[in-house]
């Protein structure tokens, strides 16, 4: 596969073909092994804030340098380490809920970039309107810790438009990958990470987003801790409405919330703050907190760890989820055994992780409160001393931005989805909105199918969609 330009005139001659553009797909080559992904991490090891150093945004607010002791910047090793990249052959990255992700190289400024092909397109409304949604919001998103679109390849002409690929920034690594590996997870990095999920997530919450599927394969980091929330293939805008009913058919089960377990019609974006809270516990202890074999045990593990609810926690679960819950022994909460999954499980640590994981979704703390807690202290100062673009250095000190955990400027809007009424519709709507999204933007981009790359690629894609059509036919 390789990208071509897409205007003949303008870019032809730089991607000719096939044989000429397939060089230009280069892999990073730490993508996928996480050892080499994150070489660079023992740079979190450096300087710690120290005890006193401010802890609510507003006592860093605006002040160049504040007199807060700030940590150095990191040093990248990675950077200086002569890369193979080039070497490398082209290969998928990752497979998503729904899409196949390469590391490619833009052909266009030599960039190293994520192409995610979003196949199934048009199969059916549903999946015109899931992919749709996918689309505008990786449009939509301007968050540092929030994945979005950086480009669209030029869609061909609407009669054989079947499938739309996104270029996005590319990620060395997933935290799935950092935790799995045998590299060093100190506090500091904890912080750090959990900071930029609750950051990232604040931000999707305020635009009326749920994600339903965070989990740590979807948390990308790259080599200075950089962390960004990727993969919308499930999440939607929040109802407003309690009558409506929601699917229960969301989130990966080891991080899935009691209410969902539970059947509840309706929830909220407190299931995201819950998986939020099972991948600091799987930050701290370096496995997976709940690890059940079916929901049913998932359940089953999570009220070993909390006790038994109370009834006002089950009012809206489904009546065999009540019974099963009511049936079984009364259980104590354990709660204490937090304490047990690392040395790094400190008194806040564990404060911060029982008030996200609360049975009661009414009662778990939002994931902006959660940005208020002590525990994330040193996570921010961290992270807007030399990781953020927000704030700046001047020869006197840092000058920090005024809003640490910046909010959307608007909700995202789904209205819509309303007009889409057939397949053949929503085929125009994407290829218009496509379209209108690249004008006077950079130089199109586009596939050349003739390249054998892209036959490798098509091939991965064939084997994984057809995956993705039994899942959806679920
Ligand atoms: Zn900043």
């Amino acid at each position: 596969m390789a990208f071509h330009g897409a205007g003949r005139q303008t870019v032809g001659d730089l991607f000719p073909g096939s044989e000429l553009g397939h060089k230009y797909f280069c892999v990073n080559s730490s993508c996928g092994a996480p050892s080499t992904g994150l070489s660079a991490t023992p740079c979190l090891t450096g300087p710690t804030a120290p005890a006193g150093t401010p802890r609510h945004p507003t006592a860093l607010g605006g002040s160049a340098g504040g007199g807060a002791a700030v940590p150095q910047p990191y040093s990248n090793p990675a950077s200086e380490v002569p890369s193979p990249a080039e070497m490398e052959p082209d290969r998928p990255i990752g497979y998503g809920a729904f899409g196949v992700v390469w590391a490619v190289t833009d052909p266009r400024d030599g960039r190293k970039v994520a192409l995610k092909k979003m196949p199934n397109v048009f199969q059916n409304l549903v999946s015109c309107k899931r992919v749709f949604r996918e689309l505008r919001m990786l449009c939509f998103f301007k968050h540092d810790n929030v994945l979005s679109a950086l480009d669209i390849l030029q869609p061909p002409q609407i009669d054989c438009f079947e499938e739309i690929y996104v270029i996005t920034e590319l990620m060395q690594s997933d935290l799935h990958k950092v935790i799995v590996s045998p590299q060093p997870l100190t506090t500091d990095h904890i912080k750090v990470f959990l900071y930029q999920i609750l950051r990232g997530l604040k931000y999707l919450h305020s635009a009326g987003i749920l994600h339903r599927d965070i989990k740590p394969g979807n948390l990308l980091v790259n080599s200075n801790c950089l962390l960004k929330i990727c993969d919308f293939g499930l999440a939607r805008v929040e109802e407003p409405d309690p009558s409506r009913h929601m699917t229960q058919e969301v989130v990966t089960q080891y991080y899935r919330a009691p209410e969902v377990l539970m059947g509840c019609r309706h929830y909220g974006s407190a299931i995201d703050v819950w998986s939020v809270g099972c991948i600091f516990a799987e930050l701290l202890g370096r496995r997976i907190l709940f690890q059940a074999q079916s929901p049913i045990q998932q359940l089953d593990l999570i009220t070993d760890l909390l006790g038994t609810p109370p009834l006002s926690a089950l009012s809206a679960a489904c009546e065999g989820a009540r019974a099963h819950i009511l049936r079984g022994p009364h259980k104590p909460p354990s709660l204490s055994v937090l304490y047990m999954l690392s040395d790094g499980a400190t008194h806040e640590a564990v404060h911060l992780l029982c008030r996200m994981l609360v049975f009661d979704p009414t009662k778990r703390i939002s994931g902006s409160d959660a940005l208020s807690h002590p525990y994330l202290d040193e996570g921010r100062l961290r992270y807007h001393t030399c990781m953020c673009q927000c704030c700046y250095s001047v020869p006197s000190g840092r000058v920090y931005t005024r809003d640490f955990e910046p909010v959307a400027e608007r909700p995202f809007s789904h209205s819509y989805e309303n007009s889409m009424l057939s397949v053949w519709q929503g085929k125009e709507l994407i290829h218009r909105f496509i379209t209108e999204h690249q004008q006077g933007k950079r130089v199109p981009l586009c596939i050349n199918p003739q390249s054998a790359a892209f036959k490798t690629f098509i091939r991965s894609t064939a084997w994984h969609s057809s995956k993705v059509s039994r899942k959806e036919e679920r």
